[in-house]
Parts: C-alpha cells; structure tokens; sequence
C-alpha cells in the first residue's frame, strides 16, 4: 500500500497535533492501512478572497477558508471562526474533530470548518455584515443544508449566522433555514442552542464529578475564555451549585477565590465589551488561570494552551475540554502519566454544540419546532450515550479517555467509507 503523497497546504503545528491524535487512534484500533490515509486527510478545501466596502469608503480583501474534511458519512458539518491567527492548517484541523465528534455522537454529518483572517472587533456593524455576506456568496456551491452546514465558532454569532442563511436563501429564491444553524430563534434557530455547548460541558462536568463522588457544590472551576462556550459553562455550573473562582478573556483573567459573580460578570461585560477592570476579584493572566487549584479546569478558548510546560504543573482534578484542541499532544502524554487528573476530551466534552445545531436542522427541515424541554431532554439523553460508550472503550481497550473518544469517532467514519468502497 503506497503512502499518500501529502502536500505542504495544511502543514502546522495544529494540523500536525490533530493527524498525531489521528496516527494515535489509527495504530490502537489497527486502522487498515488502505484506509487510513483517506479517512486522516481532508477530502477538499476551498479558499476565497473577500473584499469588503469600508465604512471610509476604501476596499479591504479579507482572506477565507472553507474546509470539507469528510463528507462521507453525511453532509458536512462546522462552525466558521472569525479570528485574525486563522490559518488554513488550524481550520483543517478543526475540520478533522468536526468528523470525529459527529462521528463520535452518532450524528449523520461528516466534518468541516471554516475561518476568515480577520479580527471581528475592528469591524463596525456593516462591515461584518458584508463580510459574512460576502463569505457565504463566494461559498454558494459548495454549501447548502444537504451539502455543508455552518454554525457560530470563535467570533462569529447568531447574527453572523442570520445573514449567512439570508445570503443563500436570496441566492436559491426561497427561505433556506437548514444551510445554517445557530441561527436567532426568530429566523429558524433552536431554542436551547445558544447555551447547548456550555450546558453540555457542564452536564458533563457533572456527571463525571458524580463518578468520582464530589459533589458539585464542594467544586471549584477555572474557566479559559469567556465567549460563548465559557460563559455558557460558568452559568450552568453555577446554577449547578459550583463555585467559579477564575474567568478570563483575551484581555486576562479575574479569579475569586469565594466565587465570582458571573451574571455581573456578564453585565458588566455587555457595557465594557471586555472583562478587563472587571471588579469582581483579583487580576491573573491567562496563563495563570491555567495553573491556578481548582476542581474543574475548563479551558474554553483557543487550542494548544495546555503544553508540555504547563502540564506537570496543573493542580485541577478535572479538565473539560469547552474549546477544541486545547492540550498539545506532549501534555496529553503528561497528563496520562500523572494519572490524578481526568480529562474530558473536547470531541466529547463540547459536543452539545453540534448536537443541538443538528436537531435545529432536523426542525428547519421539517418545519416543525420543539419546546426548550424537548431539546434538552434530548441533549442530555445523546450525551449519556457518548459518555457511555467513551467509557466502555476505555476499559475494554485500556485506552485513555481521549484515545477511546478518538477510537470510536475515527472508526464509525473509516468503516463508513470502506463500505461504500472506493469511488469510482
Ligand atoms: N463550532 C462548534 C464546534 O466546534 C459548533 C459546530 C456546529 O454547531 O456545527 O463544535
């Protein structure tokens, strides 16, 4: 079996981290070598040029991604992220998870992502609006709610996501819902799906806090990144019973040993635009947020933040992982080895994002609407499933957590594409 002749187009650190997790899971389940290359590379990317009409009246052509990294096992499915470090190789990346999440959760998706190398605050309002505009114009084509469904990911929101399906509904002449999810309610989105990531996390956080025998209310959580996977998780754990004694954004951090207050935190932020002078506790940088001793670490920013330096020196029991590729494959084989802390993997741990932008599709297809109960009840009920068989993997197989979730989400995916075989 002759290897794939890979070229240099996604090459970096980030698209090397999630192939080594892919290598990883590959060699543990004896991943045929006739289909691993074709299930580990993207099958196709598409990349745009953007220009925008300023506010001043000057032109800016902003750069885009769109990567399909598996369409195999259904149309596919990811978030598209608004941030000026986006590389085509950091969303390839997350196109990858994106299979093996919905893979890994049973959802009929395959996986993708998409990014624009831009910084979303620098825009005003009709800036943005063009851009997103622009982004889904240039990718008509290759989207549709049969074909590839976006969804909000880092700077990106419900409004992006509103003029995303109002661009593709004018461009096919009748209103499209099902191209886009996490849409406002009030154009077709689900309720619950705004919180569906943050509930998940902490639903999960919960549950394995039970398996451990602490109780919530004896918690303590560090949060990483204050967006909406954050503060999602900050409020449901609260309401929980937990104590959040550490948030941050990308101005820093404020940790509170006796509990910040995470609705002032929030309002407090809806007026100042960012948590920074926010007077709920001390200041920490980021970086310390991570080390800080806590229950619940919940990193829910960007990937690699948990490295091979700061790894031996975490002091939590639980990491939830709230972002996607947060911990470098080095710190994963610390972590294992230091065995006091269970990590819960973010193809797992994040996946009531993705869970509920399905069952918002599943709505706009059928027109038909389901109560804030109903989703959740579902929510819930999906995730005790994948929980269920992360766990079982792992004992069965003596696999780390993330291996067993790798496992499985690789293998449904590869096992789809050896039975419909080869093409043509
Ligand atoms: N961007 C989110 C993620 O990384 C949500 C994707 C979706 O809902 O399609 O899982």
């Amino acid at each position: 079996m002759s290897k794939a002749v890979v070229s240099t187009l996604y090459d970096s650190d980030v698209f090397r981290m999630a192939c080594r997790q892919f290598d990883q899971a590959a060699d543990a389940i004896n991943l045929p070598e006739e289909i691993r290359d074709r299930t580990k590379y993207p099958r196709r990317c598409i990349a745009v040029s953007l220009p925008v009409r300023r506010d001043n009246g000057s032109v800016t052509v902003f750069e885009g991604y769109r990567v399909q990294h598996n369409i195999s096992t259904g149309p596919s499915k990811g978030g598209i992220r608004f941030h000026e470090g986006v590389t085509l190789g950091e969303v390839a990346a997350l196109a990858m998870w994106m299979s093996w999440k919905c893979s890994l959760v049973g959802l009929p998706y395959g996986g993708a992502k998409g990014g624009v190398i831009v910084n979303p605050r620098e825009l005003s309002p009709t800036e943005l609006e063009h851009l997103s505009r622009r982004y889904m114009q240039e990718l008509i084509g290759f989207v549709g709610p049969q074909l590839d469904i976006a969804a909000p990911d880092v700077g990106t929101n419900e409004q992006i996501m509103a003029w995303m399906m109002d661009t593709y509904s004018n461009h096919v002449g009748y209103i499209s819902p099902g191209v886009v999810t996490g849409k406002p309610i009030s154009v077709g989105g689900s309720q619950g799906r705004r919180e569906a990531t943050g509930a998940g996390v902490a639903y999960l956080v919960g549950k394995y806090l039970e398996d451990l025998r602490i109780p919530v209310s004896q918690a303590t959580v560090a949060i990483q990144g204050f967006g909406n996977v954050g503060s999602e998780t900050a409020l449901a754990l609260s309401a929980m019973g937990a104590r959040i004694i550490a948030i941050s954004d990308y101005t820093g951090g404020i940790h509170n040993p006796a509990g910040i207050d995470v609705k002032k935190a929030l309002a407090y932020i809806q007026y100042a635009g960012v948590l920074k002078d926010f007077d709920g506790g001390g200041a920490v940088t980021n970086e310390e947020l991570l080390l800080l001793e806590c229950t619940v670490l919940v990193p829910a920013a960007l990937e690699r933040v948990i490295t091979k330096d700061n790894a031996p020196r975490l002091r939590c029991r639980v990491i939830a992982e709230g972002a996607n590729g947060p911990t470098t494959n080095e710190a994963d084989r610390i972590i294992e080895a230091r065995g006091d802390i269970e990590l819960i993997p973010d193809i797992l741990c994040n996946s009531g994002g993705v869970i509920v932008s399905y069952f918002e599709w599943l709505q706009n297809l059928q027109s038909f609407y389901w109560s804030r109960d109903e989703v959740l009840a579902k929510l819930n009920g999906i995730l005790d499933r994948a929980k269920e068989s992360v766990e079982y993997q792992k004992r069965k197989f003596k696999f780390g957590r993330r291996l067993a979730a790798l496992t499985l989400g690789i293998g449904r995916v590869a096992e789809t594409k050896q039975k419909r075989g080869l093409f043509p």
